[in-house]
């Protein structure tokens, strides 16, 4: 079983989780146009990516960075 192993270790599209280092089969979809994938790509693991939407996983950076934005609308909208 020792050869099936190796055969994950060199897949190309299992990397190492950003934050913790463990392999993370996920990757954070916050749009970012820089990337030429449109989105952010940052590969992450189970435990760290942050689920916002069925489907849809973020890195924590960039879940937080789409919580303030949630939060600040909401309060542009109460103060009108
Ligand atoms: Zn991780
Ligand atoms: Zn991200």
């Amino acid at each position: 079983m020792s050869d099936s192993f190796v055969i994950v270790c060199r897949r190309k599209s299992v990397k190492r989780c950003l934050i913790c280092g463990y392999l993370g089969s996920y990757l954070c979809d916050y749009p970012v146009k820089k990337n030429k994938t449109g989105t952010c790509g940052r590969p992450l693991c189970a435990r760290c990516r942050v689920a916002i939407r069925d489907g849809v996983d973020l890195c924590p950076p960039h879940a937080r960075m789409s919580a303030s934005i949630k939060k600040t609308t909401v309060t542009e909208r109460r103060i009108r």
